[in-house]
Formats: C-alpha cells, structure tokens, sequence
C-alpha cells in the first residue's frame, strides 16, 4: 500500500519539500525531485493505481515519486511503475 513503509512518518519528516525534495510513496524517504524519474498512481484515497487511470477519479490522489530500492518491490509486487513523466 502506498506511505505504507514501517518507517514512512518518520523517513517523510525529512523531506525538505523547499529544497525540491518530495516522499518516496512506499517509504518516506526524500528523493530530488530534479533526479525523480520514476512514477506511480494512487487512487481510491490510498491505493496503487494504473498510469491510465483517470485524473479525476473517486479518490485519485494524483502521481507520486518511487525511489529505486522500493520501485523493484512494487515492481515485483505488480504495481505499474513508469518512467519520465509523471502524470
Ligand atoms: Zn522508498
């Protein structure tokens, strides 16, 4: 499940969201947007989406940075993980 991480409040609490940091959406850990080139979707208020989901469906909560440790675990776990543009 996404910001499901055991450590995600804690590793998000890192995150200098001014310094162009944002959260992994599996751990929490702060990832350079300007490096960020992996994406998943989160949809129905709090689980993984397809990239094809619509933009504005129930729940959508938009597209979200992956690091790449835990991009392999969704991977692997069947969640659909794009690269380049976010959304
Ligand atoms: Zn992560």
């Amino acid at each position: 499940m996404p910001f499901s991480g055991i450590r995600y409040s804690e590793n998000s609490q890192r995150v200098d969201y001014e310094a162009g940091e944002e959260a992994c959406v599996l751990c929490g850990a702060p990832l350079a947007r300007a490096r960020q080139t992996h994406w998943v979707r989160v949809v129905d208020g709090g689980r993984f989406g397809r990239r094809s989901d619509p933009d504005d469906g129930p729940g959508e909560m938009g597209c979200f940075p992956v690091g790449s440790r835990c991009r392999w675990r969704l991977v692997r776990a069947g969640v659909e993980v794009w690269e380049e543009d976010r959304c």
